[in-house]
């Protein structure tokens, strides 16, 4: 008997020709019971390898999911009942020995059911819903992804350093978990959005190379697939820039791809974030799907129809839709509308007296030179339908997104797109601020520890929406799989993005006069990245939602549904902390 085997011989799912003759142990749940004979039944025993078929009498009391070692001698199965679908079913176990370890009751569901099951049962009940297969699988495919980006990451010379869970709040976009202190009464601890200032720190303290596979934390209003706990490959180099991050990340990814899907990423491409904008309408193009933006705007300057008369026109071409219903055509200009635009023209492609055509709103209001135009801009055929925005491109560009998704999702190509296809992007030049609020301070798009771009600086209190910064996403299908930057690293720069975003010198000063005195003292210039490793498993697993990949997951409307937290604790409890709950009765609804 081995260490690894325990009170076994061989696992269930690994019986195979180099046993038969020997009597072996083996241990598990039962999966299945079903007669042979008068006197037999045949039992599947289950554990993480697989099932090995058991020929156990049929007077011993036992029902599914019991607990078992199971002794026996292996024998080949006979031919006509041999099972090819799985590596065990030419054999089974006959004359055996049951130890009863353990007895179950009747599960709430059943593991072998090819059924779609209630979610929230799934999550009552985790502890059994593991024992699927479908989990096993995915929870032992994200210990091998891991291991694998472990290996890469230290080959690649950097260091794991955890970094503290209890921390102060870093400001990355998302409301943040408080944990109070029931030392220092009134004060709080933030658990981490990301380690994003602790792994710059270990670059001041001359780390190096720095990489966690990091739990980040994120108050956040639930969307389909968000968690307020995911993990992520976080690192961090000195002295490199955004090219040497990039082939890094290229690195890893290309080597986990080869390892564990025997899949050649092949370079990967790179496009700056206006050109994502104004080619796909959006900074995660789904490069899978073919359908792209062409700017028309040169060849309708001297046009008279009004709808092509706006600042610019941007078109999109769908193939042989023309013959869209005006439900769908209708609901793509409410949704030109709904985002903020004025309206979008569809022109449906025909074939009449004049050779190619247009069947669209404005058709009597087309000219020659219209026609030739869209010809010429677009090379459409018999059959195809013409999108176009004519406003401002990046809104016009947006809108011309919206629209696509709307109609994948509907009733465009969704066959043709194969899940095993995986298109990876790079895109690059990300704005420093994504927007200004209402009292003018500036908003930061990726964190403010992005360095902007060098050439932008001056334009930073004048116009900081022009300003580019040196950050960077990795895109893979249409999600964002990842981002990072180069960093600031020198305390000037620092306080005039604090400022840009709103912070005085005093506030930048009390919230962050640790970073800022770290860099009085030679902090090296640094760059990194943060990649998201539940949705990167959940697209290697083939699964659609992050949840299929997490041991145990929040449902959607964030509550631990077997544990049922967050719970409510008693008032000793809230009064030791120096806390007091305002409203039971809402923080009772769940
Ligand atoms: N801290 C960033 C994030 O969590 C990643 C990075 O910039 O390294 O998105």
């Amino acid at each position: 008997m081995t260490i690894a085997y325990g009170l076994r011989d061989r696992y269930c799912g690994e019986v195979d020709e180099t046993c038969v003759g020997m009597n072996i142990s083996v241990c598990g749940w039962v999966s299945r019971i079903r007669d042979h004979g008068e006197h037999l039944v045949f039992l599947d025993l289950r554990d993480h390898t697989g099932q090995i078929q058991c020929v156990v009498d049929k007077n011993i009391n036992i029902r599914s999911e019991y607990v078992l070692k199971i002794s026996g001698f292996v024998s080949y199965r006979p031919e006509e009942n041999y099972n090819d679908k799985i590596p065990t079913g030419r054999f089974e176990l006959k004359d055996c020995e049951i130890e009863i370890l353990n007895t179950a009751e009747a599960l709430p569901f059943s593991l072998n059911s090819k059924a779609n099951i209630d979610e929230a049962l799934r999550l009552k009940y985790r502890f059994l819903d593991i024992r699927s297969e479908r989990m096993q699988y995915n929870l032992r495919l994200r210990h091998n992804v891991i291991q694998a980006i472990r290996e890469s990451m230290s080959s690649l010379d950097f260091l794991e350093v955890d970094t503290p869970l209890l921390w102060m709040p870093t400001p990355e976009g998302a409301r943040e978990f408080l944990v109070p202190s029931r030392l220092q009464k009134g004060h709080f601890y933030s658990l981490p959005q990301s380690p994003q200032i602790a792994k710059q720190l270990l670059m001041v303290g001359g780390m190096d190379r720095y990489f966690q596979i990091a739990k980040c934390l994120r108050d956040e209003d639930l969307r389909a697939d968000r968690q307020f706990e995911f993990t992520q490959l976080d690192l961090e180099a000195s002295f490199v820039g955004q090219d040497q991050i990039i082939e890094i990340v290229s690195k890893v990814i290309s080597d986990l791809f080869l390892k564990i899907l025997s899949v050649s990423v092949g370079p990967i491409e790179s496009i700056s974030w206006i050109q994502a904008m104004l080619t796909y309408g959006t900074d995660k193009p789904d490069l899978r799907i073919p359908i792209t933006i062409t700017d028309l705007t040169a060849l309708f300057t001297s046009t008279k129809v009004n709808a092509l008369r706006g600042s610019s026109v941007q078109a999109m071409l769908l193939k042989n839709v023309a013959s869209l219903g005006r439900a769908k055509l209708d609901e793509f200009v409410a949704i030109a509308k709904r985002l903020g635009g004025k309206g979008l023209l569809w022109l449906r492609v025909v074939n009449d007296e004049q050779g190619l055509n247009f069947d669209s709103p404005v058709s009597k209001f087309l000219e020659d030179d219209d026609r030739q135009a869209f010809l010429k801009g677009l090379d459409p055929n018999e059959g195809d339908l013409i999108l176009v925005v004519s406003d401002e491109p990046l809104l016009a560009c947006q809108i011309l997104h919206a629209v696509k998704t709307y109609a994948i999702s509907e009733f465009l190509i969704k066959e043709e797109v194969s899940k095993t296809d995986y298109r990876f992007l790079w895109v690059t030049d990300f704005p420093m601020f994504e927007s200004v609020d209402e009292n003018g301070n500036a908003v930061a798009a990726h964190h403010p520890f992005t360095m902007p771009n060098e050439d932008d600086l001056q334009l930073m209190d004048s116009n900081p929406l022009k300003v580019r910064s040196s950050a960077y996403d990795l895109v893979l299908n249409g999600w964002e799989l990842g981002s990072g930057s180069v960093r600031i690293h020198k305390r000037e720069i620092q306080e005039k993005v604090f400022n840009a975003l709103g912070l005085t010198d005093q506030e930048a000063e009390s919230k962050f006069g640790f970073m800022l005195n770290a860099f009085r003292y030679g902090a090296p210039p640094h760059a990194g990245f943060g990649l998201g490793i539940d949705r990167l498993i959940a697209i290697v697993a083939n699964e659609s939602s992050i949840r299929e990949v997490i041991a145990f997951p929040k449902s959607q409307s964030g509550i631990d549904l077997m544990t049922m937290s967050p719970t409510m604790v008693d008032d000793r409890t809230v009064k030791e902390l120096g806390l007091s709950v305002l409203d039971k009765d809402k923080s009772e609804t769940k």
